[in-house]
């Protein structure tokens, strides 16, 4: 499939008060077109900054590029100026955030609201701006649109408001969209019909879709391919199956237990492993895990483990694919 994204070595920080926080620490990965690529981690692990470098919607200063490239359609996005930006925010890409709360505005009405982001998009003459609006509304499954179209967030119920925030996210037929926790809020039904939601989407529209996620039910249901976070880094990718039944790094295995032994209810962090993640003022010279790493060796905590290509899709960067580490069931005797 032809790639429409594609991150390359990507290294960003930013400097607070307390010091230079190094967020993303050379991250690579490509989403293709029609395709729906998970990224997974705990809080922290630098997933959202990564999403969010994507569309460049952190203020720089204090955030920073150091290195690496972002293609959207083979244009990097390091190398824009604003008026590139803001078609590839507003046009060419998406944005879903966790709490449609903060992200509508509580004083206007949903239809204005859709409509605002219509207005002034070259080809749309004011009149056609309501129908636009009420079939987009129709798309993202809201029922009885006009009555939706008149009323205030407040109004609207949480899995009805994300649907607005979905719907303002296709407004310009974006040929990527970033969902970054959209269902975290939600309850497990109105979840899954959000989940479903965009599924269709992508049936439909054949968007391509960056799930951002701590919810490994989530990735299950939804994702063609995986890239598992930690530390700012990438521990592990692959496609879904391959993560989920052919793991190859602790930290994917660590998540994976969580679920079976956590529970978790929906919302709470989660914490799937002893330790917490590393502190990225001071990040770890060697690999990010070995701190929490039962398999850790001397070598993990000195040197960034090499990156152990498994499959045609599946990567890990972790020391236990070295020949010469002591065997365990994360080592795949086919690494290359
Ligand atoms: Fe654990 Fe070492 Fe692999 Fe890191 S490189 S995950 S510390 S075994
Ligand atoms: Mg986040």
């Amino acid at each position: 499939k032809e790639k429409l994204l594609e991150l390359k070595n990507v290294v960003y920080s930013f400097h607070t008060y307390g010091g230079e926080v190094k967020a993303v620490r050379d991250v690579s990965f490509e989403v293709r077109k029609g395709e729906i690529l998970g990224i997974v981690g705990e809080s922290g692990c630098g997933k959202s900054v990564t999403a969010q470098c994507i569309m460049r919607l952190n203020p720089e200063p204090p955030g920073f590029f150091e290195g690496g490239e972002i293609l959207f359609n083979g244009k990097d996005v390091l190398k824009m100026d604003k008026k590139e930006l803001r078609q590839l925010r507003g046009g060419d890409i998406g944005f879903v955030f966790q709490d449609p709360m903060t992200s509508l505005n509580p004083t206007m009405r949903v239809g204005a609201q859709i409509e605002e982001v219509f207005i002034g998009r070259a080809g749309v003459s004011k009149k056609e701006v309501k129908e636009k609006a009420l079939e987009i509304m129709k798309l993202v499954g809201i029922s009885d649109v006009e009555k939706r179209y008149r009323q205030y967030p407040h109004e609207l119920s949480g899995g009805m408001k994300q649907r607005v925030m979905i719907a303002i996210a296709l407004v310009s037929r974006p040929s990527l969209v970033i969902c970054d926790e959209p269902t975290t809020s939600l309850d497990v039904t109105i979840e899954a019909q959000i989940l479903d939601l965009l599924l269709e989407l992508r049936e439909k529209l054949g968007t391509s879709i960056i799930m951002i996620t701590h919810d490994l039910g989530v990735i299950a249901r939804m994702c063609d391919r995986v890239v598992v976070m930690y530390g700012g880094k990438v521990v592990e990718q692959g496609t879904a199956q391959e993560i989920f039944y052919n793991t190859a790094h602790p930290y994917t295995k660590g998540l994976m237990d969580s679920i079976a032994k956590l529970d978790t209810k929906k919302g709470e962090r989660l914490k799937p492993i002893e330790g917490t993640p590393p502190d990225l003022f001071f990040p770890p010279k060697g690999c990010p895990f070995a701190a929490r790493c039962e398999y850790a060796m001397d070598v993990c905590k000195e040197n960034p483990p090499y990156k152990y290509r498994l499959s045609e899709e599946h990567v890990t960067n972790c020391w236990l694919q070295h020949e010469f580490a002591p065997d365990t069931e994360f080592k795949k005797e086919e690494a290359v």
